[in-house]
This record gives structure tokens, sequence and C-alpha cells, in this order.
């Protein structure tokens, strides 16, 4: 990794916001094992641990689920606060955790297109 790609803005390997000055890889072998960056040590300490779990990448598929079912609590909060929870409240969890996932694959997407543009995203 050259000193202008760690220059180069791009999202976190865990959540999707903008990498700081924290990485990891795997065994510190670049040559074998994805360098990865991070938004904060919280995120570090996170991908860190589940890359040292599945040989040096960076599993989300178990991370993924678990956040998704997470901020369905938060999602919750919001719709309350804004008077729009009644027309989720008996609506299948499926159909809520999509809602999520459009808001962070969104999200994610227009991190990524940003940072592969070269652009500030905030
Ligand atoms: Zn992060």
């Amino acid at each position: 990794m050259s000193r202008a790609d760690l220059g180069r803005r791009v999202p976190c390997a865990v959540c999707g916001f903008e990498a700081r000055s924290f990485g990891y890889c795997h065994q510190l072998r670049r040559d074998r094992h994805p360098y990865y960056r991070f938004c904060s040590m919280r995120c570090l300490t996170v991908g860190s641990a589940n890359a040292q779990r599945n040989f040096g990448m960076i599993d989300k598929s178990d991370m993924e689920m678990r956040a998704i079912r997470e901020a369905r609590r938060e999602l919750a909060a919001a719709l309350t606060e804004m008077g729009l929870m009644a027309p989720f409240f008996d609506r299948p969890t499926a159909d809520i955790d999509r809602v999520i996932e459009a808001c962070v694959d969104g999200f994610q997407a227009s991190m990524q297109r940003q940072s592969d543009a070269g652009d500030c995203p905030f």
C-alpha cells in the first residue's frame, strides 16, 4: 500500500463511515492478507478480531445480520418519535430489516462512490 493509498478516503471496513488512521493486516503480511482501514478504535477492535477468526479476511455476514437486528430498536424509536410507528407495528421483521438494509446499502454505496471519486464525503 502506497502513501497515496493511505491518504485516500475510504469507508471503514466494518461500519462504512469514513475510515481514519486505524488499520489492520493479519500477521502484518500485506503480501498475503488484505489491509483493512477503520474509522475508530472500536471498529478496529471488532474488525481485527473478526479477521483473526477468518484467516485474515473480515466476514461481515454474521456481524451484518446482528447489526441489522440490533438497529431495529433505533428504527422503532425514530419512527415512534415521528409518529410513524403505526404502519410498521404489525409488519413482519423481514420487512423492517428490508428498510434498515435499504438505508445502510444506500449509505455505503454512496460512501464507496465518493471515496472512488476522491471526493470528501462530508
Ligand atoms: Zn467504523
